[in-house]
């Protein structure tokens, strides 16, 4: 069998918090219980919300709980640079590819037009995009360009991509239904993070992903992708969200769950401990190391549903 080479991919936009903390543990016992490969890059694409010193943060505060990986920020490796701020050459190539297939528009809405124009929307409370700047003219093209500076979106099919989730089991998205045509590059010149990550993990030989499972409804759109570069998609292991007892997702919590706060609160191993414990690797929240969950870990003793975190943290 391949080796397993998984990874952990965060948005360095501020301190990290439990949730990802969560996913990133259950990403790294995945790896290391199968003697695989930990990648760790840095999502920093959004040149607006992401800094240096946040990464940098990131990095110290996986090291503070025992989390180690083998490539990518701060080491180094065949696949790099690990930033995606320093990747733009690569998502330029893959855009251009996709444009040479005839997939890619340029969209001139604004967020106004497009939230009035839009149908329904999708479970991630997007838009789905209306379809609108898909039928114009060159000409039309032409004039709308001398004021403003389009977004790129990919023209998808009426199709239904289906995949089987490590965890969540099976789910599909009919893209022109449920999704819409979709954004990327923004009008800032930015890539986007659904190209963006695309292009990283098929470059970086990813085939695991394990991330929260907010991103489940990405998936379809990711696979689409990989299809049209041919790249060959990871399997996919979304993790269960951590909320609180009403039901709200933590990460909307203040600063009180943010890595900062945690570390003057808990040992390492104390937090492991917890977070193993939701993971569904411990019967009781108690004190462990990293390693020792990993000798230990399976798949199919993590829940699927969200894991509710009760006044004890
Ligand atoms: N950078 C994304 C985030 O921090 C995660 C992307 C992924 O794991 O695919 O939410």
């Amino acid at each position: 069998m391949k080796k397993l080479r998984g990874r952990f991919a965060p948005s360095p936009s501020g301190r990290m918090h439990l949730g990802n903390l969560f996913s990133a543990l259950l990403a790294w016992l995945s790896v290391r219980a199968a003697g695989g490969v930990m990648v760790l890059r840095m999502e920093d694409l959004d040149p607006d919300r992401c800094r240096e010193e946040y990464a940098a943060q990131l990095a110290d505060d996986l090291r503070w709980l025992g989390l180690d990986w083998d490539e990518g920020y701060e080491r180094g490796g065949p696949h790099g640079p690990y930033r995606q701020s320093q990747r733009t050459r690569q998502y330029a190539q893959a855009f251009q590819n996709l444009a040479s297939q005839g997939l890619v528009y340029p969209c001139f809405c604004t967020r106004a037009e497009r939230l009035a124009a839009s149908a329904p929307h999708r479970a991630d409370g997007q838009a789905v995009y209306s379809g609108k700047c898909k039928y114009l003219t060159d000409g039309e093209r032409k004039v709308l360009s001398k004021t403003r500076r389009p977004a790129w979106r990919l023209s998808v099919p009426d199709k239904e991509i289906c995949f089987t989730d490590g965890v969540q089991g099976n789910f599909g998205e009919n893209l022109l239904r449920d999704c819409g045509d979709f954004i990327l590059r923004r009008s800032d010149g930015v890539y986007a993070y659904q190209l963006a990550v695309v292009v990283d993990d098929g470059a970086m030989e990813i085939n695991q992903v394990v991330r929260g499972g907010d991103l489940l409804d990405s998936t379809p759109r990711q696979l689409y992708l990989y299809g049209l570069l041919g790249l060959t998609p990871p399997a996919f292991c979304h993790v269960p969200l951590l909320v609180a007892p009403d039901g709200r997702r933590l990460s909307k919590r203040e600063r009180d769950l943010d890595l900062g706060a945690l570390r003057r609160r808990y040992t390492p191993q104390a937090l492991t401990g917890l977070l193993g414990y939701w993971a569904g690797q411990l019967d009781r929240p108690e004190p462990v190391e990293p390693a020792a969950l990993a000798a230990a870990f399976s798949w199919s003793k993590v829940p699927r549903g969200d894991v509710v975190v009760g006044p004890e943290i």
